[in-house]
């Protein structure tokens, strides 16, 4: 049975999958080798919502070198449905219109690509949701 195009081309749901400490439960993304909260260093895979809401968040006018093209955009606080909080960038919004408390949803983004490889990196960023 073959794979239709368009499914083997979608980026990957599992992006949103991190990890969870074992001990105190508490929620690291990206993930990183040892806990923030109590540095355990045992975790169990978790997969965050899709969802969430806009907690506070910042207009970044001056981007590091590489990413001027981009700016300016915004870098929210968003806290997911299971109350997970991240840092991540707000895409297909005027950052005028970008207000605390908006619903948002992740959509995943082309980074770049490699010519050469045919790589492809996708990040995460929320959008307003519908
Ligand atoms: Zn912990």
């Amino acid at each position: 049975m073959s794979v239709p195009r368009y499914w083997r081309n979608m980026p990957k749901r599992e992006r949103l999958e991190t990890q969870k400490c074992e001990k105190c439960g508490h929620v690291d993304f990206p993930p990183r080798g040892r806990c923030l909260k109590c540095g355990s260093e045992s975790f169990v895979p978790y997969t965050l919502p899709d969802r969430g809401k806009l907690m506070s968040f910042t207009i970044v006018r001056s981007a590091p070198k590489g990413f001027e093209k981009m700016t300016p955009y915004v870098l929210g606080i968003v806290e997911l449905s299971d109350g997970t909080t991240i840092t991540v960038q707000i895409t297909d919004v005027d950052p005028s219109e970008v207000t605390i408390g908006m619903p948002l949803e992740a959509v995943f983004r082309k980074i770049c690509e490699d010519g050469d490889s045919g790589i492809i990196e996708y990040a995460i960023k929320f959008r307003p949701a519908l």
